[in-house]
């Protein structure tokens, strides 16, 4: 039976977590798929960074580091975090970047292989892995003379072996929306005396986490995609309370002192995570993203995450299924796994490079002028443009570009189950379907590459 506009309306009238949209000013005649990648403003947000800035920094100016709590923030916001991803208070403090934390983390992990494991010499993680991730682990294999093993995901098995020292993947994978069983893998990893490191950019506030429960070793997580934190917001990081205290983190820094206003030459590493804290922090960022994390918070009353969880699937399960209906024929197909214990919070479709460019109905740009133009992202699948024509209609989606091998060109949709609804989701499909179906595309304005994509 097909699901109807309608349908799609009665659906939002039932949904209980319906009233945390408000929550958010999204802007008129937008559809926002892209909370994946940068969260919508909190519309609490913009009164509390000028109470920010005008009293605490304006007014108070140093006293605030007391008066306002400033220097406690990096922690109570980690403590808020932490009830989004089973961790216990006292475990996350929110500090530096993304990239920053998993070098931290990964660094500390390397010290205990030394130490506990020296024949160990390989990391082990996904070749689609976000690429910093990648990078971050290379350059520390670099310094420790390690090696960086890639493997696809249904070769992680396989590859735990005694040469392997830790297993650093990414919870939801970035490009195809597909997610890893943490308790699974983590036992799998540890059965083989391999520790485990996890990203949680597109988990957190995205699918419900326990990393206690996992008995996960180290996570580092994104604070502006799900979590609403706003642009380059701080980033998360928790170590199990097993192992905060064995190692130092590298960048030692004055933050992370047991007693920093003690000035003394010598560090000594603060106990639990604060460690991981290195220079002063972004208060006015910090700010920002407390209000973002309040936002995912605010759902604990209607049931947390496990109800936008049953929302999100919900979301991504109609987003398939109008999408196989409506847009056939296009060339499109189902990046992200049906199966829901594998699933994110987004829906990814690839298009094949190659000759899938329907015949433009409508006005046809000049002869020649896509071509002449040419199309990003390594080959001419149109996916770019696609995305492109669907931005100028209001529904922000974003595009990704396959590897030419077995890594395609990805149209991703993110479903953030705080502000999306199910008639956002009709919407979207038929702003699909009519891009495809008229070949719009294909205009030259569509193929321009932009610095972001
Ligand atoms: C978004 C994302 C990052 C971002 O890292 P930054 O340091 O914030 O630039 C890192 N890893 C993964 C898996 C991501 O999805």
């Amino acid at each position: 039976m097909t699901t109807t506009l309608q349908d799609c309306q009665a659906l939002d009238a039932a949904d209980p977590l319906r009233g945390l949209r408000s929550q958010f000013n999204i802007p008129a005649g937008t559809i926002y798929l892209d909370g994946n990648s940068l969260g919508v403003m909190p519309a609490s947000a913009p009164a509390r960074v000028a109470e920010m800035v005008t009293q605490e920094w304006g007014t108070d100016l140093i006293q605030s580091w007391n008066k306002h709590g400033w220097f406690q923030m990096p922690g109570k916001v980690g403590d808020k975090i932490a009830r989004l991803i089973g961790a216990g208070p006292g475990e996350v403090v929110a500090t530096d970047s993304t990239s920053v934390n998993l070098f931290k983390v990964l660094s500390a992990a390397l010290k205990m292989v030394q130490t506990d494991a020296p024949q160990r010499r390989r990391i082990v993680s996904e070749r689609s892995n976000f690429p910093t991730d990648l990078y971050i682990a290379e350059a520390l294999c670099r310094q420790h003379g390690m090696e960086l093993v890639l493997v696809e995901p249904e070769d992680i098995a396989v590859s735990l072996t005694a040469e392997v020292g830790i297993l650093m993947l990414t919870h939801v994978n970035y490009r195809t929306g597909a997610m890893h069983d943490m308790a699974a893998v983590t036992a799998a990893a540890h059965a083989e005396g391999i520790l485990t490191v996890w990203d949680l950019a597109h988990s957190a506030g995205a699918v419900p986490v326990d990393l206690t429960r996992a008995k996960a070793d180290f996570a580092v997580g994104c604070g502006y995609k799900y979590l609403n934190g706003g642009p380059g917001a701080p980033a998360f990081v928790w170590v199990n309370p097993l192992h905060t205290d064995r190692f130092w983190q590298p960048l030692a820094g004055w933050w992370g002192h047991a007693a920093p206003f003690a000035f003394t030459p010598d560090y000594q590493p603060a106990p639990g995570i604060t460690r991981y804290q290195c220079g002063t922090q972004p208060m006015i960022s910090l700010a920002a993203l407390e209000c973002g994390v309040d936002t995912v918070l605010a759902a604990e009353a209607q049931g947390g995450m496990a109800a936008l969880r049953t929302k999100s699937l919900a979301l991504t399960d109609l987003f398939i299924q109008l999408v196989e209906e409506r847009c056939a024929g296009h060339g499109l197909g189902l990046a992200t796994p049906r199966e829901h214990a594998q699933r994110g919070s987004q829906v990814c479709l690839r298009r094949e490079h190659g000759p899938h460019a329907p015949p433009l109905r409508g006005s046809l740009p000049p002869e020649g002028a896509v071509t002449a133009l040419g199309r990003p992202g390594g080959g001419d699948s149109g996916a770019y443009a696609i995305v492109q024509a669907l931005i100028a209609r209001g529904v922000i989606g974003d595009f990704r570009a396959g590897d030419g091998g077995i890594h395609k060109d990805i149209l991703r949709f993110g479903f953030t189950p705080l502000y999306i609804g199910f008639e956002d989701v009709w919407y979207s499909v038929e702003h699909l379907k009519q891009v495809l179906d008229s070949g719009e595309w294909q205009r030259p304005e569509f193929n321009r590459k932009h610095a972001v994509t």
